[in-house]
Formats: C-alpha cells, structure tokens, sequence
C-alpha cells in the first residue's frame, strides 16, 4: 500500500534532529510512486519532486517545529501547490456551460450542479442542447427531475445554438443556468465549431471542462483543444467512486491554467462535492489527510496544554488499551471532533475502513462522555488500568459512587472493549491486508 509505506518513511523521520538529503530522496521516492499510479503527468511529477527538494534542504525549520513537521508542511505546501485551489464559484446568478467528450459525464454533472446550487438556495436550470445523442434529451429530463430543477430541451429541435437561445429565454427566472452540449468518441473540428457557435450564443461566465477520472494522459491534449475552442475555467472530474484516482486531470487543469471545480462519484443526482485540495491530496496518495491531522491535533494540543507526547494518534495503534488511554483520548477526542472524523484522518486508515465498524463504535455522545467520566472518577487505579476485573460486585460499588445507572457502567465498558477490538483489528493487520483493504 502506497499510503503506508509513505507513513512508514515519514515515521523514519521521527526524532531526528537533522533531515538528511537522502530523507528527503525517500519521501520523493514514494510521494512520485503514489502519483505516478494515480495518472499524475510525468513532468508534474518531476516539477512537484524539484519543489519539494529543494525547498526541504535550503530552508530552515522555523523555532518550535521539528524538522519532521516542516518537511510534512513542505510536503503538503508543494502538493497543494500541484492539485491547486478549487474553482471559485460565487453563489450569484450566472451561467455556466460544460464541455467535454462522449461518455465523460456532463449530463449528470449538468443535474448534480444543479442540485448543489438548489442546496445553496439558488434556483438552477438546466438548458440541454445535445441534438446528436439519441435520448440525451429524456435522460436530461429525467435528472433535472430528480433534481428537482427546472430545464429546457426540446426533442424536436435539431440545431443547438437555436436550443440554446430558446433556453436562456425560458429559463429567465433561474438564478443559475447549466447548458450541457453534445460530446464525440473523440474531439473533431465539427464538434469544435459547433461549441463555439453555442459558447458565442450563451457567453457563459464559466466554462467548465467535464473529465472522467479514468482519462490517463490524453486529458491534456483534449484540455489544450476545448481551450483553443472557448477557454476553460474549471474543470470536473467524474466517476471518481471507481478504482481511477483522477490524477490525469491535472494535466488539463495545468494546461488550461485552470482549477478543479466539482468532483462526481456516482450516479445519483448528489454525488457531487467541491473540490477540496486536502481531501484530493488524500485520495491521490491513499492515505488519511495530513493537513487536517497536523491542524487538528495541534488545536487540540493547544486547548487542553498538553504536550504532544500525550497524545499520539499514531501511537493509539501499538500496545494495549486501558481505560485510562481511553480517557485521555476522550478528553482530546472532544477538542477535535468526532472519532470518526478523527480515525479518518490517520494516514493509512481512510477509506472504507470506517464503514466496517459497528455504528454505536462510534457513538460517544458529549453526554455520555460526561457520564464517563464521573464514571472513572469513582474507579481505582487497578480497575482503569484492566477493566476486565470489573465484575458484579464492582460496577455495583462504581454505581453507589458515581451516582449514575449500571447501564452506563456498562456501556462505558462496552465502549471500551469495542474501542480496544477496533485498534486490535488495526494492529493485527499486516500490510498485504491494508493493500487488500485499500483497494476495495
Ligand atoms: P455525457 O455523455 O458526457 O453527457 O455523459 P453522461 O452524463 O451521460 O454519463 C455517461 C455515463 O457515465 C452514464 O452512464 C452515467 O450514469 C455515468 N456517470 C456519470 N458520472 C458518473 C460518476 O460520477 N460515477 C459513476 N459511477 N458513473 C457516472
Ligand atoms: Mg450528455
């Protein structure tokens, strides 16, 4: 697994005073196999590989940071720095048109913008001008439907700039207006005259070029060729909930000098999210987001005025588990959000790892971690250092002092042992079984 042997190198660098050049080789090392896997163009391999080089041996650690952290920040900086910003998107009125080839997923994407900006309190319309797929229309239709939002087609049309101009007329009273085109098996100079006839009918505000995650290295070409056409501004990768990381589309966003506006991840009308450059990066590399981890346990860190060594996410996952662990964690655990969330953040354990567990794994309620801990206050030390000694007799005695029902007691204790099973589970696996894992 690409993630774990990248936290493995990362790991190495704990404790060093000095990161040396070669540190710095192995991390690239790894960080161009992961990107290399997900599609990533070569040349913007290499140029982030330089970056990342260069900046690590030539600039000092500012006072306070190990030198592990600053090459993390480095790391995540110059990664940033590759997928870029997300697409600004005003929530105004505006008219956006996609472009992109036969089967790249505009039409859904026409239906799930439109959907994500009638959840921003917007009111979208879809102007549908493909007159060459046979129903592109009815489909169309049919997912402005489900996505409750108006549209405009009309079958028996067969010129789309004539469509385009009847639906911008139509669709007046919507704030946000999506006009889907026709695509080709691949681009030719009919298809680009015709994008432009419709691009200078409807002078969009935005451009976006709609890209299947799977496109490997033809994705810049195709780029270069709808920016000559009409200028991209944005660019959307779809079907990213199949095993293609989308890397390839950052050749086109490259190429346009452009941003990723939109990511889609199935079929349904809200399978759609903004682009996120931290969650991206996470994907791409295959392991848990490292900005997020880094922000959130030093807030944590901040708040509670403990040093980092009490408390290691990392750490979390060796040795045994005792109430007290526990403990300690739920205090952190309630500075930095829910454990999920949390548990999600710790490179090599993203994915679909947390959709195993047991729902109510989860569920520590800020209630209930009061409870728990007035709970362990009424425990001695040798019962939060092994639960398991807790018997009848015990949790009777806990209740008398606590003030709080058995049926707390028990679940405190419930949630200990699923937590400890969990990390068991975690431990236990080697790394043939995260690979597996992983690529499910
Ligand atoms: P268009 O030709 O560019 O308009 O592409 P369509 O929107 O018609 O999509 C082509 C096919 O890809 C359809 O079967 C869609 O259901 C499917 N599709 C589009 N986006 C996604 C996605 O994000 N995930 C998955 N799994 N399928 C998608
Ligand atoms: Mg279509």
């Amino acid at each position: 697994n690409l993630g774990s042997s990248l936290r493995g190198t990362l790991d190495n660098l704990r404790g060093k005073s000095r990161i040396s050049e070669e540190d710095i080789e192995d991390i690239v090392k790894e960080i161009q196999r992961s990107l290399l896997q997900a599609d990533v163009d070569v040349a913007l391999v290499q140029e982030l590989s330089n970056n990342i080089k260069t900046r690590a041996l030539e600039e000092d650690p500012p006072a306070g940071t190990t030198p592990r952290d600053w090459v993390l920040r480095i790391v995540y900086e110059e990664l940033v720095e590759l997928v870029g910003e997300s697409t600004d998107l005003p929530l105004e009125e505006q008219t956006i048109m996609l472009a992109g080839l036969y089967g790249s997923g505009k039409t859904t994407t026409a239906a799930k913008m439109a959907w994500w900006f009638s959840t921003k309190g917007l009111r979208p319309a879809i102007i549908q001008t493909d007159t060459d797929r046979p129903g592109a229309y009815d489909q169309s239709k049919e997912m402005a439907e489900r996505a409750e939002v108006d549209f405009y087609g009309d079958p028996d049309e067969d010129d789309p700039v004539k469509i385009a101009r009847d639906g911008l007329e139509a669709t007046e009273e919507a704030d946000v207006r999506i006009v889907d085109t026709a695509g080709r098996d691949g681009l030719n100079e009919e298809l680009i005259e015709q994008i432009e006839r419709i691009e200078d009918e409807v002078q969009p505000d935005r451009d976006l070029l709609v890209l299947d995650a799977a496109m490997g290295q033809s994705a810049k070409s195709q780029a270069a060729d709808f920016q000559e056409a009409i200028g991209i501004d944005g660019v959307v990768i779809t079907k990213l909930d199949g095993t293609a990381k989308g890397g390839g589309a950052l050749a086109a966003v490259d190429e346009t000098d452009s941003t990723i506006a939109f990511l889609g991840s199935g079929e349904t009308v809200k399978d759609i999210e903004r682009f996120e450059p931290s969650g991206f990066i996470s994907r791409l590399l295959g392991m848990g987001d490292l900005k997020q981890l880094t922000e959130r346990v030093e807030r944590a860190m901040q708040e509670t005025g403990e040093d980092e060594d009490d408390w290691d996410p990392e750490q979390m996952l060796e040795g045994s588990f005792t109430l007290k662990d526990m403990r300690k964690q739920m205090e952190t655990m309630n500075n930095m959000g829910p454990l999920d969330q949390v548990m999600d953040m710790i490179p090599g354990l993203g994915g679909g790892l947390m959709d195993q567990l047991p729902d109510d794994a989860m569920d520590v309620t800020q209630e209930r971690m009061r409870d728990f801990d007035v709970i362990m206050d009424s425990m001695t030390e040798e019962e939060l250092e092994n639960p398991r000694i807790i018997g009848q007799e015990r949790t009777e005695r806990i209740c008398a002092g606590s003030g709080k029902p058995e049926e707390r007691v028990r679940e405190l204790l419930e949630q200990h042992k699923q937590m400890s099973q969990m990390l068991k589970q975690f431990q236990g696996m080697g790394d043939g079984d995260m690979e597996r894992m992983m690529k499910q």
